[in-house]
C-alpha cells in the first residue's frame, strides 16, 4: 500500500504504520525518526535540524525533500510505503506530487487520524521513547510501560522522555499543526483520495483503513 497518514503528533501515527506494514511489506517513513537518528549521529543534517526540533518548530522543506528524494527510491519501498509525519506543509505536499509523478508511484490513499486535543496532551506528556536511533520504539508510562522501569523491552536500551515533548514544546508542536498541516486535509480532498477516521483506539483506526483498502 502507498498511503499518507496525517494527524496530530500523538494522533497514533506510528503506531497504525507500524501495524499496517505487517499486512503487506509496505515499509513506514517517519521523518521525524530519521532525523532523530540524523540529530544523534551528529551528521550535518542533524545539526541543522536539531533546533528547530528541539524547540517544536518545522524543519525546512528544502531539508525534508532532500531527505524524501532519495528515501522513496531505496529499493525496499517497492513493496509500497507509509509516509508518518511527511508531507507537513503544502510545499511539501506540492514536492511531493511532483516527485510522485516522476517516479510513475500512485499514493492508494491519504488518511487523517482525528485525536481530541486532551487525550493528544496527555499521551505525549507520558509518552516516552528508545533512545537508540534504530529502535525509537514508543512506551507510554501509563498505558504501556516497558518491562523494566526506564529500559526498552526491544534492545535494552534507555528510555527517555523527548526534548520536544515537554508540555510549551508539545503545545506549540500541536499550534504548528493546526497552523501548517492540518490545511493538507482540504489539499488532498480537492485530489479525491482523502479519507478521515475519527477514534482514539489504533486498532479501529488499522480496521478502517483495511477496509477501505478491500483488505
Ligand atoms: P515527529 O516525530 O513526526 O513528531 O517529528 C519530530 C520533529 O521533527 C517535528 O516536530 C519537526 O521538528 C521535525 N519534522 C519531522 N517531520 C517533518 C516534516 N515533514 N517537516 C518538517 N519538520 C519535520
Amino acid at each position: 500500500m502507498k498511503i499518507i497518514l496525517l494527524g496530530a503528533p500523538g494522533a497514533g501515527k506510528g503506531t497504525v504504520a507500524k501495524r499496517l506494514t505487517a499486512l503487506d511489506g509496505s515499509v513506514q517513513i517517519s521523518t521525524g525518526d530519521i532525523l532523530r537518528g540524523a540529530v544523534q549521529a551528529g551528521t550535518e543534517l542533524g545539526k541543522e535540524a536539531k533546533g528547530f526540533m528541539d524547540r517544536g518548530d518545522l524543519v525546512p522543506d528544502s531539508l525534508i525533500m532532500g531527505i524524501m528524494e532519495g528515501r522513496l527510491q531505496e529499493a525496499d519501498c517497492k513493496n509500497g510505503f507509509l509516509l508518518d509525519g511527511f508531507p507537513r506543509t503544502i510545499p511539501q505536499a506540492e514536492a511531493l506530487k511532483a516527485l510522485l509523478t516522476k517516479l510513475g508511484i500512485k499514493l492508494d490513499m491519504v488518511v487523517d487520524i482525528e485525536v481530541p486535543r486532551d487525550v493528544i496532551l496527555d499521551r505525549l506528556c507520558t509518552r516516552r521513547t528508545c533512545e537508540n536511533s534504530q529502535c525509537q520504539a514508543i512506551y507510554n508510562v501509563k498505558s504501556m510501560p516497558p518491562k523494566v522501569e526506564g529500559i526498552c523491552d526491544k534492545c535494552g536500551s534507555k528510555i527517555i522522555q523527548r526534548a520536544d515533548e515537554t508540555e510549551a514544546a508539545i503545545s506549540h508542536r500541536l499550534d504548528t499543526y493546526n497552523e501548517k498541516t492540518a490545511p493538507l486535509v482540504g489539499f488532498y480532498r480537492t485530489e479525491g483520495i482523502m479519507k478521515t477516521v475519527t477514534g482514539t483506539s489504533s486498532d479501529a483506526v488499522v480496521e478502517a483503513i483495511k477496509s477501505e483498502l478491500g483488505m
